[in-house]
């Protein structure tokens, strides 16, 4: 039995200051809906847990003005549900509701998603069953040259290829999220992207965050090629499963030609992934489903299949190439 000390504050001062005095193994808790099962398996050992779903304003979801702005504790359920989001930015709402289940949306909040951590099954197998160098680093990688069928394909290194799991954070990398931080160092704000790392030499250093930074909320610039979209999710199941191979794909055009296309990719990277050799195949010429599909093999020219995951590059080809064309068709101008 191991003793951990649980507090449950009402600013982020406060929160943050709860969090220096525990150090390394401090954890915030939002939902709790994966935090606490890495602690059930052994690979998180917090020692503080500090509770933040009492802090006010964190839930706040605003869709007026230039930006949608998603506060760290909105649910993901009433994002998804959100008139907005579900009319104006299809793929964001897609992102939400093909992920998890229904009474897991009703607990976990938009924040949360963005830190959870990868299933990879060596990752998550008990402490030592496994050589992992993301859970114990120089320890070595099983996944690679073993079971890989689930491993990615982009973005992977010699020390680890487990798969980013999040939807929402691929549909926010094809509209070029913002994430506001505080944390010691005050109020910053930096785009979706820097937030995840690759994971190189280091895996076991997935995000950008400092030790004690909250997550306040999500920025969207609002484009005209959210209403055009898509969040399109290959899995073994169709519900209740993490992805295959997933594209969020926004597409804006005018008289026949495309303006603007956005792609990005899940269920095949280390991180969310933008597919921009993709979009530049696409951009100035007309949607065919030849220029889908040409697009599709594009986005997967740097792809490094194992021994198991080499159905990856097809699956993901026809993924891209579907979206691309599901997106297009929700054009109506
Ligand atoms: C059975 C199952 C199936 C699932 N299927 C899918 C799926 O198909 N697709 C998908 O995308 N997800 C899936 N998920 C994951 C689910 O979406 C996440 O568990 C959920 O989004 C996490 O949110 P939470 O609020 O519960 O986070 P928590 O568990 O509370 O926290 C997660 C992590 O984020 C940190 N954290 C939380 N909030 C903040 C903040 N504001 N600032 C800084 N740090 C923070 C915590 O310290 C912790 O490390 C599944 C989960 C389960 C259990």
């Amino acid at each position: 039995m191991r003793a951990i000390d649980y507090e449950r504050p009402t600013t982020l001062e406060a929160a943050i200051a709860v969090y220096s005095s525990g150090g390394t193994s401090a954890r915030y808790i939002a939902g709790g809906t994966t935090l606490y099962d890495l602690m059930k398996l052994g690979v998180e050992k917090p020692t503080h847990l500090i509770d933040i779903t009492s802090i006010t304003n964190l839930e706040r979801i605003e869709t007026e003005g230039d930006v949608l702005r998603f506060g760290s504790m909105a649910l993901m359920s009433d994002v998804a549900e959100t008139v907005t989001v579900r009319t104006e930015y299809p793929l964001l709402s897609e992102s939400l509701l093909k992920a998890a289940s229904q009474q897991l949306r009703n607990m976990a909040t938009v924040g949360g998603n963005l830190l959870q951590r990868t299933r990879c099954p060596y990752f998550r197998a008990g402490q030592g069953v496994y050589p992992c160098n993301k859970r114990q680093p120089g320890s070595g990688c099983a996944a690679i040259g073993g079971m890989d069928r689930g491993q990615a394909i982009l973005g992977a290194s010699d020390a680890c290829n487990a798969v980013s799991p999040g939807d929402w954070p691929v549909a926010l990398t094809a509209l070029d999220a913002t994430v506001e931080i505080m944390g010691t160092r005050g109020h910053r704000s930096f785009p979706l992207a820097e937030l995840y790392r690759l994971p190189e030499e280091t895996p076991q250093t997935e995000h950008s965050l400092d030790g004690g930074d909250i997550i306040t909320a999500i920025t969207i610039p609002k484009t005209a090629a959210g209403r055009a979209s898509t969040y399109h999710k290959i899995r073994d199941r169709e519900s209740f499963a993490f992805a295959l191979a997933s594209a969020a794909v926004a597409i804006e055009i005018e008289e026949a030609v495309v303006r603007d296309v956005r792609i990005a990719l899940g269920g095949v990277a280390t991180m969310p992934w933008r597919a921009r050799q993709a979009e530049s195949v696409i951009v100035g010429r007309t949607l065919t489903r030849e220029l889908a599909v040409e697009a599709g093999r594009a986005a997967f020219q740097d792809a490094r299949p194992g021994r198991h995951n080499r159905f990856k590059i097809d699956l993901g080809v026809q993924v891209v190439a579907d979206a691309l064309m599901i997106a297009a068709g929700r054009n109506v101008r």
